[in-house]
């Protein structure tokens, strides 16, 4: 799969972009990922890309021509035209099952706004899909580009140890993962749970299935709501339902 950013700040992206596992993946052929200045479209002689927006009002839009002259000259040289995506506060939310569908796309083109985002003419025409990081403002569409870049590729054979590293994770498993722990056994006081040290998988199994049960439970109810869990599982949520309730948690 390839990944075009179109930015106004290439060497931003490629900095986080060039790192651990991304980075490697990039270097072992497993993603491609280049970013393109949309400046070095700039017609202007001050490679100025935006202007004062029609109508007045705070800051500066994006000019139309840049990026619809960066966006083809990408197409020109891939000689196929990339699925285009707007990152802007006003885009569907962003999530695993977008992730998942856009790792299954050959080509994915991600364009990210700058001041008071793009001209509308750019959505228009050449914009295929929108998305939104959350419900927050960032001064650039950069970081929720690497964002995407980031949960796509790590989607994508090779990119990690073993495919079932992302499925078991949290969100793509449907649950929210259980805790981890690593070396030591004691720190400040606190044990990693016992059953974790003894090498029974069964028992492990056991427990941190639950342990992601109750952690779903307690953080994101919603989940489970489509989750798929099994009549053990829901044994479990209703005992668990019930002990809290006893207890007065509830
Ligand atoms: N004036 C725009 C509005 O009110 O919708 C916000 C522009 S924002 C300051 C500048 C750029 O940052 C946007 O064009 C977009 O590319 C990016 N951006 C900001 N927040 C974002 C978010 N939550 N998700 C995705 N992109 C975002």
């Amino acid at each position: 799969m390839r990944i075009d950013l179109l930015t106004l700040f290439p060497a931003m992206c490629e900095a986080v972009l060039s790192e651990s596992i991304i980075g490697r993946a990039r270097k072992a052929g497993f993603v491609t990922i280049a970013c393109h200045d949309i400046r070095a479209f700039s017609q202007n002689k001050h490679r100025h890309v935006d202007d004062y927006p029609y109508g007045g009002g705070a800051g500066m839009v994006m000019q139309p021509d840049p990026i619809f002259d960066c966006f083809a000259d990408l197409c020109g040289r891939l000689h196929t035209r990339p699925r285009l995506v707007y990152l802007t506060p006003q885009g569907r939310r962003f999530d695993q099952d977008t992730a998942l569908r856009f790792s299954k796309l050959d080509n994915l083109c991600l364009l990210c706004g700058h001041y008071e985002g793009v001209d509308e003419r750019v959505l228009e025409e050449i914009v295929d899909e929108e998305i939104s990081l959350g419900d927050f403002v960032l001064t650039g569409g950069e970081l929720p580009a690497l964002c995407v870049a980031d949960a796509v590729a790590r989607l994508l054979p090779g990119v990690l140890a073993g495919e079932e590293s992302w499925q078991e994770e949290s969100i793509a498993s449907g649950l929210l993962e259980y805790p981890q722990y690593t070396r030591p056994p004691v720190y400040h006081g606190r044990t990693v749970p016992e059953v974790l040290l003894g090498g029974h998988h069964a028992q492990i199994e056991d427990f941190r299935r639950k342990a992601a049960l109750a952690r779903t439970r307690a953080r994101r109810p919603d989940l489970l709501e489509t989750a798929a869990l099994t009549e053990a599982d829901g044994a479990f949520l209703q005992a668990l339902h019930a002990a809290q309730a006893e207890n007065g948690a509830e």
